[in-house]
């Protein structure tokens, strides 16, 4: 099977807010049907705008708390900081959606499953089909996020700092008032590159978007040829059933998987089912050694990934490849809501090296001259043999 040219196809920029996305969904369920591999799709509500909309509300806060130092409301100041980071988390490691909810479309998640009678183990497979196109690079947002603590403290102290102007004639001279009102500008500038790291991608122009070929397109048809292999019986997985899921919404906020996890484990807590575990694909068919994360996590939630797990895949890689497999430190994906719910999930890709390794996603870089067509077919014998590993 020639698995670049279908990767051709999925490989178009298909962000969330996007009608793309759901033409891939449609070519992937094609793509299925012609297989004869069944398959359920699982509508969930996607609120596609979900960081822009998060990043707008940072932006609006901040400005907020400007106008309140502006007229010596320390309260309502210190208020607008810390609605900040509590918003962050409500909305990013709570799933609960205080903005997110304004914009809301149905999407979908298309799920295989390949039973084996006397089944004592379900194996899970995921990768994302959506794609991402950020304003800024990833090395300028780590910048950004890494001065986050140092704003909120300086918030705070702002706030702190115009309760006492009021207390205190001296300190309403108006050299202090000058500096106190440039450190609020400062902050509210802050969040205004916070916005354009969050949202910065409603402005970009169609020609500046990601084609999303290694995130995570190489991931999906990694996983759509692994289902046609244990369509056609060239996978032998007695004792284990296999569900493929192809997630969407996975770069707003993880949302596919979040549905799945909840309708399929949170909402049924008492319902017996077979020891469960997920392998997540992520930036599988660059060049590179075969390499797994240790931690999945975000902004203030993390959960480790399976030490049986990684013992597993990395005997198996060991065997195709001779070497062991490479180990990176923390990612955010779709394992996260795996993770919160007790089922043990590692997620594996590929180093990128030679090459733009980890970097240069989420931008045009992404594209189909960083695909590497070896490294997809190890993948897809990987997968095969970790299953029948069991
Ligand atoms: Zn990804």
């Amino acid at each position: 099977m020639e698995w670049i040219s279908i990767l051709e196809k999925i490989a178009v920029p298909r962000p969330n807010h996007s009608d793309t996305l759901n033409q891939v969904a449609a070519y992937l369920k094609g793509l299925l049907t012609s297989w004869e591999i069944p398959f359920t799709v699982q509508a969930f509500p996607l609120r596609y705008h979900a960081l822009a909309l998060l990043g707008a509300a940072i932006l609006v806060l901040s400005i907020f708390f400007f106008i309140f130092i502006l007229k010596k409301k320390p309260l309502l100041a210190l208020l607008s900081v810390i609605a900040i980071p509590v918003l962050i988390i409500l909305e990013v490691d709570m799933s609960l959606h205080p903005v997110s909810f304004l914009l809301e479309k149905p999407a979908e998640n298309i799920i295989m499953h390949f039973p084996s009678p006397d089944a004592v183990r379900e194996l899970i497979f995921c990768a994302h089909y959506d794609s991402k196109t950020d304003f800024w690079d990833h090395i300028q947002r780590q910048r950004i996020l890494k001065l986050f603590p140092l704003f909120l403290v300086l918030g705070v102290t702002l706030s702190i700092w115009t309760f006492f102007v009021k207390k205190f004639n001296v300190l309403q001279k108006n050299l202090f008032k000058t500096i106190a009102l440039v450190l609020s500008a400062s902050f509210v500038i802050y969040c205004g590159f916070a916005f354009s790291w969050l949202g910065g991608y409603v402005f970009l122009s169609k020609d500046k978007q990601s084609f999303g070929a290694v995130d995570n397109g190489g991931s999906v048809v990694t996983l759509l040829a692994l289902a046609k292999d244990l369509n056609e019986g060239k996978i032998h997985h007695e004792g284990s059933d296999i569900t493929i899921l192809l997630s969407s919404g996975e770069e707003v906020g993880l949302q596919g998987a979040y549905w799945y996890v909840k309708e399929r484990f949170r909402d049924k807590p008492a319902e017996p089912e077979l020891p469960t575990s997920l392998v997540n694909l992520e930036l599988v068919g660059q060049n590179g050694n075969m390499l797994y994360w240790e931690k999945v996590g975000s902004f203030m939630i993390f959960h480790d990934a399976d030490v049986q797990l990684a013992k597993r895949l990395n005997h198996v890689w060991m065997e195709i490849s001779g070497k062991p497999m490479d180990v990176e430190k923390t990612i955010g994906d779709d394992t996260k809501n795996f993770g919160a719910a007790g089922i043990p999930f590692i997620t594996v890709g590929q180093s990128g090296l030679p090459g733009p390794g980890l970097g240069g996603f989420h931008s045009v870089q992404d594209n189909m001259a960083r695909v590497n067509p070896g490294n997809l077919d190890l993948m897809i014998k990987t997968l095969g043999k970790y299953i029948e590993s069991y």
